[in-house]
């Protein structure tokens, strides 16, 4: 059987076209963006022609957009750069306990060193309570820090009326778009965002390269200091074909987005039905409907996710579990916890994304293939034996 890829919410296959537009920029556009010469200049053209394609997509100004070198340094950056930035205003941010560790992380750093935190708690689906932010503002709040939707339960949150809140109380907003930028439509200004995160990998673009979207005179302090580059927003020498091929995923996410989105939610919604139907004692994580067209979160009782998801690539399945993390604590996800799943479940959990490579006769093949794994791991749990009580 041919390997079946469903982790596109881990990473994407480079698309051939954004090979193709990269790889002049490697052997024959190969002068540093900075250079006032014409081998400078023609690597500048092909960053700044980037930017214009992406600032369309997200209905931004051009100089509000800053290539990174990843999801992860531009959420740091907007969380330390804040923090700094504005520590003359207040020292209190806002987020929810589901984001990614790029920004739980950095708020712990801050946090020993005395930013506060207020953490909000999510529904049973993981949406965050609008109403929730405004109780939380303070007169020492400077950021709400909400991410458009979850990477591990797919839900979309209210982003554009978190914003508002946000907006209407004097304070910045910030959201984490890794897993929405190129596959649901975003809007800075519709949906009140200052601040916006997005990785190039995750929408058939390559490795290493994020951009943030800074609103016009929102103040940010760089995580780099160095020369000149990106207005002084991220000093260090431009990415260029990495940068080309963000701006030609991103026209190419453009052009596909609607009729992706529709067949992959077809596809999603198959998945699922096909699971739980046919696995007793399992449950679907994350929103039902206000959920990423390409994310499938099934919790099954009794066993562990990491047995399936050997089991599944033994089969030339590629899944992932939205339990232990990648390191040796054993922890469940922060994410399965946040919705209230007790640890056995989430300890159980598998996460499906779909692509655009992926087929009805791939969703199919998990549908058939799955519950024969679940089964027989359930055979040899000692949980098991809970099943028949
Ligand atoms: N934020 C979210 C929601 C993500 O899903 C990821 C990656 O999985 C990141 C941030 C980090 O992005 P990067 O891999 O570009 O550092």
């Amino acid at each position: 059987m041919n390997p079946i890829y469903l982790d596109h919410a881990a990473t994407t296959p480079l698309a051939t076209e954004v090979l193709e537009a990269m790889l002049p920029y490697f052997t024959e556009f190969y002068g540093n963006p900075s250079s006032l010469h014409g081998f400078g200049q023609v690597a500048k053209d092909g960053i700044e022609r980037a930017r214009q394609t992406i600032a369309n997509a997200l209905h931004a100004r051009e100089d509000e957009i800053v290539f990174t070198g990843s999801g992860t340094e531009s959420d740091n950056t907007v969380i330390k750069g804040t923090a700094h930035a504005l520590a003359a205003k207040g020292d209190h941010i806002i987020t929810s306990g589901i984001e990614h560790h790029a920004i739980h992380e950095p708020l712990h750093f801050l946090e020993k060193q005395g930013l506060k935190v207020t953490y909000l708690p999510v529904d049973a689906n993981g949406l965050v309570d609008p109403d929730e932010v405004k109780k939380a503002i303070t007169d020492k709040t400077i950021l709400v820090s909400i991410m458009h939707a979850n990477n591990e339960i797919g839900t979309i949150e209210p982003i554009a009326e978190i914003g508002r809140i946000a907006h209407e109380n004097g304070v910045l907003f910030h959201t984490d778009a890794v897993q929405t930028f190129g596959h649901i439509p975003i809007d800075v200004n519709a949906m009140n965002i200052d601040f916006l995160s997005a990785s190039a990998h995750k929408l058939y673009g390559p490795k290493g390269v994020g951009l943030l979207y800074v609103r016009k005179g929102a103040r940010l302090t760089p995580l780099l200091h160095g020369g000149d580059q990106e207005k002084r927003r991220r000093a260090s020498t431009q990415n260029v074909p990495a940068i080309v091929g963000f701006g030609r995923a991103v026209e190419l996410a453009a052009a596909e987005m609607e009729s992706e989105a529709a067949r992959q939610t077809v596809l999603r919604d198959r998945l699922i039905q096909g699971l739980l139907a046919a696995i007793p004692h399992s449950r679907l994580n994350g929103h039902p409907s206000s959920r990423l067209p390409n994310n499938v979160n099934i919790s099954i009782a009794y066993i562990e996710g990491e047995a399936m998801l050997l089991n599944l690539d033994m089969e030339g399945i590629a899944a992932s579990t939205g339990s232990a993390c990648t390191s040796s604590s054993l922890e469940p996800s922060h994410c399965l916890t946040a919705i209230g799943l007790p640890h056995e479940l989430a300890h159980g959990s598998l996460r499906f994304t779909l692509g655009r490579g992926t087929t009805r006769e791939q969703i199919d093949s998990v549908i058939a293939v799955l519950p024969g794994i679940v089964k027989k791991l359930r055979a040899m749990s000692p949980l098991s034996r809970k099943i028949a009580q």
